[in-house]
């Protein structure tokens, strides 16, 4: 079969695999394979310089029979609609995975954030609520923060709903700063998150945590927080993580084979997630091409960078020692690669279940919001580890049950998830 052409070609053609293998209707499938509701609208923003600009935004909500739609804000200047259909379908299987009753859904604008003031970004987000106030919400759809969105957007988008509605609704979005409806942990969710599922996969193999190596790619905010729960909380070790030097426009893995100290890189990197390797260098850090984090003898690798870096061509230099890949990034393993790593029989923590701490603490956000009581960084954090904890093991069961690979077994959790709460709701 040929090559997808695009992502969402992608996200559909997983869905129709995992369909056949759970034998689902056509018409049960007919209803998953599209978002039930897209929109495509334009933004009028007035610039700093007096004139006015269009921007194209979009929002699209996959399936909300399990609650109320949930998934992130992109600004990007290469957003397309099919890139977010396929964000808002992947949200779907994410949410239900670590059953937390919310849907799929995903926004975007075509526009690179970069090239905006700050009061060109804040009126183009209240442009966006300003198009879309009527169809999102606590009880409808709740936006995020993800690519080229951050938590000060969230709170000017909270404030313009607010205002439209005519009541403070700190629900209606989540990745809020703190202090302003966020929650506690959201920052270190999605690391700690990942490092929770490595934990149960290294129990599952029978592996003493703190006799394990890992490899990380990306020290960006997923990458930080992995690292740190590996050492800390695991006893593990770091040899290397990597990074996108800006100014060189090149990458770059740095590695310390005695361990690595997140602690002190993260003093050492800017709000991107780039390295200054010179003050690295001169703390003894090896500065490698920024491929070989891939070809490491170490028992665990993470990739937390980027989609597509495990492929048909980079998975042949994995070592032979890897006993664990947990896909912090979204889409890291390309289906060439998933063929090759199936065969070697390294355990697979996938993408939507391994990275989904995020979106879990977004739900503890939105019931916080809607209690109207906060709760401490602990407890947010102990909830967490149970949530990923209990997701871990359904997709394992399932995966021993059916001797499916890892990947395979969480889209089946999910979607037999989706599709009862279809059924329960008379939809089919
Ligand atoms: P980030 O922007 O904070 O960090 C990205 C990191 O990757 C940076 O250190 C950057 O230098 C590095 N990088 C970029 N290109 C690279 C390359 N070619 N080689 C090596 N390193 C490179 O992003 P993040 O929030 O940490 O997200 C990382 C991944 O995790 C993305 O795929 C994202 O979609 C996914 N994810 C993030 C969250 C979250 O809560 N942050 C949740 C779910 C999934």
């Amino acid at each position: 079969m040929s090559e997808p052409t695009n992502e969402f070609e992608m996200a559909q053609r997983q869905f129709d695999q995992v369909a056949e293998l759970l034998k689902l209707d056509p018409q049960v499938r007919d209803i998953l394979r599209w978002p039930l509701r897209e929109f495509s609208f334009r933004i009028p923003v007035r610039m700093d310089d007096g004139t006015i600009r269009i921007f194209q935004g979009f929002r699209v909500q996959h399936n909300d029979v399990r609650g109320p739609n949930k998934g992130g804000i992109r600004m990007h200047p290469a957003e397309t609609l099919d890139m977010v259909r396929a964000l808002a379908t992947w949200m779907t299987w994410k949410c239900a995975v670590v059953d937390i009753p919310l849907g799929g859904g995903k926004g975007g604008v075509i526009v690179d954030p970069a090239t905006l003031s700050t009061g060109e970004k804040e009126r183009l987000v209240r442009g966006w609520v300003q198009q879309m106030w009527k169809n999102i919400g606590p009880r409808q759809d709740v936006p995020a923060p993800d690519v080229g969105t951050n938590p000060q957007m969230m709170g000017w988008m909270m404030d313009e709903y607010s205002k439209l509605v005519g009541q403070y609704t700190p629900g209606v979005i989540t990745g809020k700063p703190l202090g302003g409806g966020g929650s506690q942990g959201r920052t270190e969710a999605t690391g700690y998150g990942v490092i929770y599922t490595v934990r149960e996969a290294m129990k599952h193999l029978k592996l003493d945590s703190t006799q394990c190596t890992a490899a990380i790619q990306g020290f960006g905010n997923v990458a930080q927080y992995a690292a740190i729960g590996f050492i800390e909380q695991l006893g593990g070790k770091v040899v290397c993580v990597s990074y996108w030097d800006r100014e060189d426009r090149a990458s770059y893995t740095v590695t310390k084979n005695d361990g690595i100290d997140p602690h002190f890189l993260m003093k050492i990197t800017d709000q991107y997630g780039s390295i200054d390797k010179t003050k690295a260098k001169a703390a003894g850090y090896l500065i490698e091409d920024g491929n070989a984090w891939i070809s490491k003898d170490v028992d665990v690798m993470i990739p937390a960078a980027l989609g597509g870096q495990v492929n048909g061509e980079s998975v042949h230099k994995i070592s032979q020692k890897v006993k664990i890949i947990a896909e912090g990034a979204n889409g890291p393993t390309t289906p060439d690669a998933d063929v090759v790593i199936k065969e070697r029989g390294i355990f697979l923590v996938p993408d939507f279940l391994c990275n989904a701490g995020g979106v879990t603490v977004s739900y503890f956000e939105g019931v916080q919001n809607d209690m109207n009581f906060y709760w401490t960084k602990d407890e947010v954090l102990t909830k967490l580890d149970t949530k990923m904890t209990e997701a871990f093991n359904a997709v394992l069961d399932m995966s021993i049950k059916e001797k499916v690979y890892m990947r395979d077994a969480a889209y089946m959790v999910s979607i037999a998830r989706v599709v009862k709460a279809m059924q329960l709701r008379g939809w089919i």
